[in-house]
């Protein structure tokens, strides 16, 4: 991936071929719906335009191996990355545009490890609040923290 492609499909097709494995979803609707977070200003212009800003294309990565590969392809061909957790954001961080990119993380949603004696834990970032506290209910503990948002 040293040579630049010059536009976007053609720097798509290069990622595709660099990770067979990784899941690219180029289908508008399913690209706008993780283009915004909750944030209620992008909402209302969403509605008074009737327009939807839209990335180009979302990837939706399954292993920190291959979000490492994105985001040296993403390096190679300048093209803007927009992370996406799980986009309950209120304030507008997720923005995504044409001719950028959503990194979807939603597929990676386990918890890693779980450290008894210093009670910390390796968390996935697709990894929803309440199934978190669900796994470490199963295990005798809590995350102890209840923002209204755990269960989105
Ligand atoms: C009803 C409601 C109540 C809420 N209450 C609270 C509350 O009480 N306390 C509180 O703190 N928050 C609260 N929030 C805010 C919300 O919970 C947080 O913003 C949320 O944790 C964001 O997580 P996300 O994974 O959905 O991030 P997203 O919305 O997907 O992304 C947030 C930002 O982080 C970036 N990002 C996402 N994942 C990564 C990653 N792996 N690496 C680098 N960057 C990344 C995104 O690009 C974006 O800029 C509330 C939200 C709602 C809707």
């Amino acid at each position: 991936m040293s040579d630049a492609p010059t536009n976007f499909a053609e720097a798509l097709a290069a990622l595709s071929s660099a990770v067979p494995e990784l899941e690219i979803v180029e289908k508008a609707e399913k690209v706008a719906e993780k283009s915004h977070d909750l944030w209620v200003r992008s909402l209302l212009e969403r509605l008074d335009s009737g327009t939807q800003p839209s990335a180009s294309a979302l990837l939706r990565p399954g292993s920190a191996a291959e979000v490492a590969k994105i985001l040296e392809w993403a390096q190679a061909t300048k093209t803007p990355v927009v992370p996406f957790g799980l986009g309950s954001g209120v304030c507008g961080a997720v923005l995504a545009q044409s001719g950028q990119v959503v990194l979807d993380l939603s597929k990676m949603d386990r918890l890693l490890e779980l450290n008894g004696d210093t009670l910390t834990a390796r968390v996935q970032p697709g990894m929803r609040g309440c199934d978190f506290e669900r796994a470490l209910a199963g295990q005798g503990y809590t995350m102890g923290h209840w923002p209204q948002s755990i269960d989105i």
